[in-house]
């Protein structure tokens, strides 16, 4: 709709050359006025270009008058749109409005003050039909149109004014329209646009649709912590409680010659990196990003012919029995050999295959791989031998894994129980049926489900409960404080003890210190795997490893399956002492023993009593070293005879005790 110079255009169709010529010199100021003499003309015009802001017409002209004119705009699709105003005596308004025109000025009148009369309805059409509707702010297209115009001219007058485009996302906008519901959605829209446009800073504002928006800011002017201050700033207006995160990315534009689209494909590139993030609400398209954003380009381009290659090895990485002193069990991990730049970790690459899809080619290459090493290890003379290979939360999807690894387990001759997949918690937290569904059916084919990661951050008992796998494995976070910090003790003592109770086994992952296997033993966590052992390493480097530990014979415990049924029976079990505590008249306490400290499962109301506790106080000190209150021993608490078949959970050392204070 705009020229080069960055005004509207309008055609302006009189045959009175003298009011022409006036009207143009006035109009020239706002608009990029194209006069036309009469109405063929104006035709003419109108069959080479299109681009008109609006066509001010007078009715009365020569021969093909202004409402012929109207008449061929009615007839050619590609003209109906532009907005027509009508100039005439009092005597054509109602056939120029019936006609189509959006409004009409009457004559006479003087030429400036029918330019202002132009100008409002030129700027009140474009206005309304450039906004979006829910916001009030520019759509897209228009957004760009303004942009184009201001950065064009910026450049022009070589105006040292530093733009930034911004592209701002509201994060979970999805769940806070699940909660909350499409109106307050809306709501929460048309108030994030009102902030926008009266921020410091920003010169210009877009919706891109939905939740999106960009804007064009003037760099220095702007204050970005302001857009960290959004999220809650809106909730209190809206009066909601609820943690809305609103992430930006910013673009500052070094070169006024890159398509504005391309500035903001830059910005959102930018946003969509800490999207998802809470702890990040700004982040800058810089040096850093565009140099992963170039890496990321190499690995694409190269992913292919890599696979075909045999560039990608699965490294080994073992599981030591701490009791059995020997390696049980390995991990896959894969490593990209690159014929330029050496062994590539995989956070380099695995993130970005996540990101295209590959990830389920290359996971399915090292699922093989990992079969043909197993192979030949049961040649080589270790049958009991089981590695684990990764599988992504992507892989939850293909519903074919299941078959894919039962025919390479018949490819290879090898007993599903040999191999082992690892799940992360995250895959869970993206689609729980989904991967309840996988996990059963891997389950009733032989191969034991893992959950990789556990305690890094998203951990849900739900899952734990729902989810018939055979072993967690401790995240490195938890288990690198372990040996030194009380509180990392106390979770992932807990955490053992409820897999305990759940009869899931515990790998406790990225060990590295005497200390931490000191902890581990102590606790009873029997499976380790960190540097402290081995760095992940080539399977021939793997099996000298285990040349070395060929007398030792440790097995890895056949995996459990389907224990859905026996968790709520631990449950039962417990509600079923808590009823028999309460119904006693003295002091009681259910406490689980292990090595010296007790720890409190439940106690009566006479407990409270005597102790002068309550639930939360109880709860607060529940790890107890005893002796820090006197307990005095009562009977042991005979559990009911292990059942022979059907349930397979079992308390250890469960005391109860009378309490006596010093
Ligand atoms: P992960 O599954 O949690 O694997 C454990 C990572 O911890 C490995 O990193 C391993 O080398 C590292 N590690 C082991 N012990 C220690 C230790 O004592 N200290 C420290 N600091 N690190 C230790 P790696 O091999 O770089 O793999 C990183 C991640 O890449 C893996 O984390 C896994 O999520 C992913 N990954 C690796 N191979 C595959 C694969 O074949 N498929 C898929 N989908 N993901 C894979
Ligand atoms: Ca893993
Ligand atoms: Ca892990």
């Amino acid at each position: 709709m705009k020229n080069t110079r960055g005004k509207q255009k309008i055609l302006l169709v009189d045959g009175d050359g003298e009011r022409r010529r006036q009207m143009t010199e006035v109009l020239q100021s706002v608009f990029h006025v194209i006069p036309a003499f009469d109405g063929e003309m104006a035709v003419d015009v109108l069959h080479s270009r299109q681009d008109f802001a609006a066509i001010v017409l007078q009715c009365r002209l020569f021969d093909f008058s202004g409402f012929d004119v109207m008449g061929f705009l009615h007839t050619n699709r590609s003209l109906v749109g532009i907005p027509v105003i009508a100039m005439g005596g009092a005597e054509d308004e109602l056939k120029a409005l019936s006609l189509g025109a959006v409004a009409f000025v009457q004559q006479p009148k003087e030429p400036y003050l029918i330019s202002y009369q132009i100008q409002n309805l030129v700027g009140l059409v474009w206005s309304d039909r450039d906004c979006d509707m829910l916001t009030g702010v520019l759509q897209w297209e228009p957004f760009l149109q303004k942009c184009r115009d201001i950065l064009e001219q910026s450049e022009r007058e070589r105006r040292p004014e530093q733009w930034a485009m911004v592209f701002l996302n509201v994060d979970r906008f999805k769940v806070f329209n699940d909660l909350f519901g499409r109106t307050m959605g809306d709501q929460l829209l048309r108030n994030l646009a009102a902030r926008l446009i009266v921020m410091k800073g920003v010169h210009c504002v877009g919706r891109v649709g939905g939740d999106r928006f960009v804007l064009l800011c003037r760099m220095e002017e702007l204050e970005l912590g302001r857009f960290r201050q959004l999220g809650p700033e809106l909730m209190r207006r809206l009066h909601l409680k609820y943690g809305l995160h609103i992430c930006c990315g910013i673009y500052e534009i070094d070169d006024l010659t890159i398509p504005v689209g391309e500035i903001c494909d830059r910005a959102q590139i930018a946003q969509e990196t800490i999207s998802g993030r809470s702890d990040q609400s700004v982040v800058l398209y810089d040096e850093e990003l565009r140099r992963s954003l170039r890496w990321e380009q190499e690995v694409v381009s190269q992913m292919y012919e890599a696979l075909e290659q045999g560039q990608f090895q699965a490294y080994l990485q073992p599981i030591f029995s701490l009791s059995g002193n020997a390696p049980v069990s390995a991990e896959a991990l894969v490593r990209w050999i690159h014929p330029g730049r050496g062994v590539i970790p995989p956070n380099q690459f695995i993130p970005i295959f996540e990101r295209n899809g590959f990830i389920t080619r290359l996971d399915q290459y090292i699922w093989e791989k990992v079969f043909q090493y197993l192979a030949e290890f049961k040649a080589e003379g270790y049958p009991d031998l089981t590695i684990t290979a990764n599988m992504s939360r992507l892989d939850i999807y293909n519903t074919d894994v299941c078959n894919q690894l039962t025919s390479l387990a018949k490819k290879y001759d090898v007993s599903p129980s040999a191999f082992r997949i690892e799940v992360t918690e995250s895959a869970y937290m993206d689609d729980p049926q989904q991967l309840l569904d996988m996990t059963k059916q891997l389950n009733a084919a032989g191969f034991a489900v893992l959950i990789d990661d556990f305690g890094s951050g998203y951990s849900s008992l739900n899952m734990l409960m729902d989810m018939p796998v055979s072993t967690l494995k401790l995240d490195m976070s938890l288990v690198r404080s372990v040996g030194s910090d009380e509180r990392a003790n106390c979770v992932v003592n807990s955490i053992l003890r409820m897999a305990k109770w759940l009869e899931m086994g515990v790998v406790a992952e990225g060990v590295e210190t005497q200390a931490q296997i000191d902890y581990l033993r102590a606790i009873g966590c029997d499976r380790v795997q960190g540097y402290y052992f081995s760095r992940p390493i080539p399977k021939w480097e793997f099996l000298r490893l285990l040349e070395n530990y060929r007398d030792t014979s440790v097995r890895e415990k056949p995996p459990v399956f389907d224990r859905s049924a026996d968790t709520g029976e631990v449950w039962g079990a417990v509600t079923a002492y808590d009823r028999m505590m309460r119904g006693r008249m003295d002091a009681a306490a259910l406490y689980e023993q292990s090595g010296d400290m007790a720890e409190v499962l439940c106690v009566n109301d006479s407990y409270y009593r005597l102790m002068e506790s309550s639930p939360e106080l109880l709860f607060r000190s529940s790890q107890l070293a005893t002796g820090r209150i006197a307990l005095c021993f009562y009977r042991r608490w005979t559990p009911p005879p292990r059942p022979e078949s059907g349930r397979n959970w079992w308390f250890g050392d469960i005391w109860t005790w009378t309490a006596r204070k010093v």
